[in-house]
């Protein structure tokens, strides 16, 4: 069903950037429109206690921090639309975004889309995902019940997989490709420390084996160049995360890494679209930094939509 009202601000994704712009823009009378997405909540959805986010200091798990993040941008009138955005028009105004249940149309738009996981690319990756192959440990740990396990990566998300898997799992096994980590101190201590979780360094998985399901993989050593053979029960692929920016190709500014170019502050190369969060941080990438340029970018509009209407 086509929705005839031109909102003054569409916020599209709805991690803790679109929902703080949303109860900031709500609260400023703008009445938001937040495409929320068909799973809304973004990374944090994923994950288990969020220690680090400033007001919890027992910690809040990830789905609750957000749950409540919509619950107060509902309250001050944002609109929630749980669908995925597949097309925008930002070449005239009032913007159109498309959707499931037809367009959209704003005067001004924030971008919030965030970042996915990345994934190895290997073709027998395809093959074992959900058959063994997993990149959330909170979504898939239960499986892995007295297993044996491999995490992939050597940042804080592979520490952070690698401590939580513990808890099902018989081992966990970090492989990382380099002979440091890149993860937070306190994180690789944390996982260093703990005796379940053992470390391989300088090595690379190239491909995954099995079955039905998966039971091993192959390892290359990338000094030496050996590979062998390690029989595992599970692997958890924590490399990172790129932005999720497809529908907006050619019609926005992006970097050779696809995040959104910032010309300032919030602002874009578009007038009127703005854009907050992981989908043009790949430095700090924090729910709280997101949370802060959610909050930028409403403050932000609020004065872009007051000067374009006196
Ligand atoms: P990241 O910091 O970019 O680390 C990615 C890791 O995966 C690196 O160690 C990288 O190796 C490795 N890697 C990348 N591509 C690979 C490939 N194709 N094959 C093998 N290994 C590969 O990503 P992240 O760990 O997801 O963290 C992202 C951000 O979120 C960071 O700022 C982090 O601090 C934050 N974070 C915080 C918490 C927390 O505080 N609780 C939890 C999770 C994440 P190299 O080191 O060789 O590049």
């Amino acid at each position: 069903m086509q929705d005839s009202q031109i909102y003054k601000v569409a916020i599209i994704g709805s991690g803790p950037a679109g929902l703080t712009a949303g109860i900031y823009s709500a609260r400023a009378g703008l009445k938001p429109l937040i495409l929320a997405g068909l799973t809304f909540g973004g990374q944090l959805m994923l994950t288990t206690e969020v220690e680090n986010f400033p007001g919890f200091p027992q910690g809040i798990m990830g789905p609750e921090l957000m749950q409540n993040m919509l619950a107060q941008a509902e309250r001050f009138g944002a609109k929630i639309v749980y669908e995925d955005v597949s097309e925008v028009d930002f070449k005239n105004k009032p913007f159109k975004l498309k959707a499931s249940s037809g367009e959209f149309q704003a005067e001004s738009v924030i971008i919030t889309t965030g970042a996915s996981t990345m994934w190895l690319g290997i073709p027998s990756e395809e093959q074992f995902r959900g058959k063994g192959v997993s990149s959330c440990a909170t979504c898939d740990g239960f499986f892995f019940k007295n297993k044996d396990i491999i995490v992939i990566g050597g940042g804080d998300s592979a520490m952070e997989e690698a401590n939580y898997l513990t808890k099902f799992a018989k081992s966990v096994t970090i492989v990382h490709r380099r002979d440091s980590f890149r993860a937070s101190k306190i994180m690789a201590d944390r996982a260093l420390a703990n005796p379940k979780i053992s470390v391989i360094f300088n090595t690379e998985v190239t491909e995954f084996t099995g079955a039905e399901k998966l039971t091993g993989v192959v390892l290359k050593n990338v000094n030496t160049g050996e590979t062998t053979n390690m029989p595992i029960d599970g692997a958890f692929v924590a490399i990172g995360h790129k932005p999720n920016t497809d529908i907006f190709k050619g019609q926005i500014d992006l970097d050779p890494k696809g995040y959104i170019i910032p010309t300032d502050t919030t602002k874009t190369n578009i007038s009127g679209v703005f854009v907050a969060g992981d989908v043009r941080d790949y430095r700090y990438r924090q729910a709280i930094t997101a949370a802060g340029m959610g909050c930028m970018a409403a403050m932000d509009v609020e004065k872009h939509l007051g000067m374009d209407h006196g």
